[in-house]
Order: C-alpha cells, then structure tokens, then sequence
C-alpha cells in the first residue's frame, strides 16, 4: 500500500507572527519557515507503517514555492521513500490542495492519504474532509492512534468528549492529531540519504487542478497588546477597595 503523506510549509511555530504594515498579509520576509507540525507527526505515522510492513512506499507531497523542497527533505530525512513538489508561488487554499490530492492519489493507486489535522498558517483544518469527499472515501479525522489490519483501518479519533474509534475501509484519508506519534529527530546519515532520494516537480496544471485563489483576504491585523498587570494588594480588605474603586464590583 502506498501512502501519500501532506507536508506543508509554514512559519516556524515558534516565531511571533507579524501582519505587514498596510494589513494586506501576512508578513513573511525572512521569517524562519518549517514542516507543519501536524504534518511531521502525519509522516512520522506513515514512516511507522511502512516499518510495520503495513506501507510499501511513502510519498510526501506539498504544494508551494520552490524553497519547499526543504519541507520535503526533511520528510525524506524521516524516512519517506520519495517527494512531490507541485509548485506554486501564492498561498494555497484548502479545496484546491485536496484536489492536487486527488489527482496524485489517483495517479499513484494511493491505498492512504495522511495529512495534518490542520496547518497552523490558516488553521483552515478543511482540507482532509475536502480531499475524503472529492474521492467518495472514508475519513478519520484528529487521529490519535491507527491500526490497519486487512482491508480496514481503525482510527481512535480525539473528540470534544474524549475518544471516539471508528473502523474504515480502505483506501481512506486520516488526519493527524499531535498526539499519533512523536515526531523522531532525523540523523546526519538520514539528512545525508535524504539529499539522493527521488524528489520530483508535477506542475499543477498536468494534474488538471487550478491553484488560483478563490478567497480575497480582505484585511490581516495583530491582536491587540496586552496592557500591563499591575501588583494588587496585601490584604482582602485592601483588594476589596481596590476592586470598588476600579469599579469592577459594585
Ligand atoms: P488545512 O485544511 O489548510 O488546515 O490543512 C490541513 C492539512 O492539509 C495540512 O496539515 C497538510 O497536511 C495538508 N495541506 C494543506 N495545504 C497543503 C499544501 N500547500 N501542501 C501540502 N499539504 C497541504
């Protein structure tokens, strides 16, 4: 069974997000971008499928400017077998990547698709139900644990109340919670393979899918600035006036 694995590339989670000056995006000038982090944890859970002989090969996709190419090494480094890039330059919206998806799922005779539970750039958390609807296959999205046995794929999926198990036929489409699997570190040797596995370029218009946006992003603002906490008081009778006189009791 093969399997096609998401990676998308977006800012680092770590960075402070800033929006541009004018409001119109996003600012993205030399910020440090990385693999989602959803997306790490879905190729960590693909690559441990394929070492349980579940999976014969692992495929990551992503589909974005050229500089994702390193989004798709560092899946390479985890173990995928080889990687997609369809190229394009913009941002991508949720229901053109699942059909970017869908047509490579086709074309390579997918018995899987994994992708993160959402990417944190939009926190669209769209396109894996998209993708699922698009090719009439079963979904088991926020999976927390996975088990394939035959032709079916039980899927613990992380619910409002708790967890909830669900048994799909394959070929079918999961999404990844933080919690499916932790993310191994690639070593040296790893990076080093990595850099001679196969990494091929499918523009998006051979696979018959039209990346042009849909969605005009009208304005993008920060949250406003925390105001300052101030020291209160030593004791309750003190807190009780302080409270009183900044009229937040009457
Ligand atoms: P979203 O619906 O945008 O929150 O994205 C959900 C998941 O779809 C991500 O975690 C990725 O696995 C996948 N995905 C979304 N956009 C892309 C992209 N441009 N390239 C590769 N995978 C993507």
């Amino acid at each position: 069974m093969k399997i096609l694995v998401g990676v998308k590339r977006v800012i680092d989670y770590n960075v402070q997000i800033r929006a541009k000056a004018d409001g119109s995006a996003i600012e993205l000038e030399n910020v440090k971008m990385a693999i989602n982090p959803f997306d790490e944890v879905a190729v960590e859970a693909a690559v441990r499928l394929k070492e349980e002989g579940v999976a014969t090969e692992v495929i990551a996709v992503s589909i974005g400017p050229e500089k994702a190419q390193d989004t798709l090494r560092q899946a390479l480094a985890m173990g995928a077998d080889r990687a997609i890039l369809v190229p394009h330059a913009g941002t991508t919206e949720p229901l053109s990547v699942a059909k970017t998806f869908k047509a490579l799922a086709e074309q390579e005779g997918a018995g899987l698709v994994m992708l993160g539970k959402q990417a944190i750039d939009d926190d669209c958390n769209q396109t894996g139900q998209m993708l699922a609807a698009l090719l009439g296959w079963p979904q088991g999205t926020f999976a927390s644990s996975l088990k394939v046995s035959g032709e079916q794929i039980e899927v613990t999926r992380e619910v409002d109340g708790g967890l909830e198990t669900v048994a799909l036929n394959l070929p079918a489409v999961i999404t990844a919670d933080l919690r499916l699997q932790e993310p191994r570190f690639a070593s040296l040797p790893a990076i080093m393979k990595a850099k001679k596995k196969p990494l091929d370029s499918i523009s998006a218009e051979s696979l018959g899918v039209d990346l042009t946006p849909r969605l005009e992003l009208v304005k993008v603002v920060e949250p406003p600035v925390r105001t300052t906490g101030s020291v209160l008081v030593a004791n309750a009778a003190e807190l009780v006036e302080k409270l009183k006189h900044d009229a937040a009791i009457a």
